[in-house]
């Protein structure tokens, strides 16, 4: 697919990045409709994608461009879990490609997602109004990481928006349990759960040939891992058993490309974090005044920080500590 990459008419939504023979990552520009990463294997004869960004126009670039690299249609799309991130596109690649999940995330996708995606539609004129609201602020902003971020989160907010009367929430058809293998003429991918840690139900792709795992958010590069819809415990439990895989090289949720370095960072920074809640729950003192550790003050989505403490307070109060 090397050769390929150069002669695709390239997107405003990602940049395309070599992995390996068989995986080209599709790697989100950030403030466009992509917002998350995607990945394009090529099985032999078998074309799979990996996650379908947020926006349709990011997707159809998408689906072109997995065309393109591998000259076969999309056979597989996989969800590695339900965030509109990973799945809006979804759309774009039916009825031709079959789209799979975990039963944990077609059960959410169904239920709970749906919903939101209709509230969402019926609420088009409250959300831009927020959004320009929120525009306002970003420019009032004096920290000019903070500023770009916000500036960047509108910008996709906007393209979502503008978007919702186009969707049609496509959810998957073939879903698995444990582990399913998609094999193609060259080789394989591995469709693995071990539970939810970053949500519910979280899935990875694993290409034992090229030690390759496409990891939806349960690594992020250089941005705060989500915590929001997390079981903390269960996600480091999680990364541990993608540990034992041979893995060389990771293509994570967001950011750049990158590997066991990263996911070694995102179980310190969720240990970090946890143990931080924990000493301020066991003091009595207030979560409000916690600054970010200096070794995750570059790191993106800033403003997850704060929700992550929220998210952790809750969960280590309700609990009982
Ligand atoms: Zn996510």
């Amino acid at each position: 697919m090397l050769n390929r990459i150069k002669s695709f008419q390239g997107s405003r939504h990602f940049r395309l990045q070599y992995v390996a023979d068989s995986t080209v990552a599709a790697v989100a520009v950030p403030g466009t409709g992509s917002l998350a990463n995607a990945a394009i294997i090529d099985l032999g004869g078998l074309t799979l994608v990996v996650d379908t960004f947020a926006t349709l126009e990011a997707a159809q670039d998408l689906k072109a461009a997995a065309e393109h690299l591998t000259g076969n249609p999309v056979s597989y799309v996989i969800n590695t879990h339900w965030h509109s991130d990973h799945t809006t596109g979804n759309q774009v690649f039916v009825p031709d490609a079959q789209l799979i999940s975990t039963s944990g995330t077609h059960e959410i996708m169904n239920t709970f997602a749906r919903d939101r995606v209709t509230q969402y539609q019926n609420n088009r004129e409250k959300m831009l109004e927020a959004i320009e609201e929120a525009e306002l602020q970003s420019q009032q902003e004096t920290d000019t990481k903070l500023q770009q971020e916000m500036a960047w989160e509108n910008a996709t907010d906007r393209e979502f928006v503008n978007m919702l009367p186009q969707l049609v929430h496509t959810v998957p058809t073939i879903t698995f349990d444990r582990q399913m293998t998609i094999h193609g003429s060259n080789r394989s991918a591995q469709l693995i759960t071990y539970g939810g840690g970053h949500t519910q139900s979280d899935a990875i792709v694993y290409l034992p040939e090229d030690k390759i795992v496409i990891i939806g958010d349960l690594v992020l590069s250089n941005h705060h891992p989500v915590l929001a819809n997390a079981n903390p415990q269960e996600w480091l439990h999680i990364l541990e058993q993608i540990e034992r895989l041979d893995v060389e090289t990771i293509i994570p949720g967001h950011g750049e490309v990158c590997s066991l370095q990263q996911l070694h960072e995102v179980k310190g920074y969720i240990s970090r974090m946890i143990a931080i809640v924990t000493e301020a729950v066991q003091n009595q003192q207030s979560i409000e005044e916690i600054e970010i550790p200096e070794e995750y003050r570059a790191w993106y989505f800033t403003t997850y920080f704060k929700t992550n403490l929220n998210k952790l307070y809750d969960l280590i109060t309700a609990s009982g500590e």
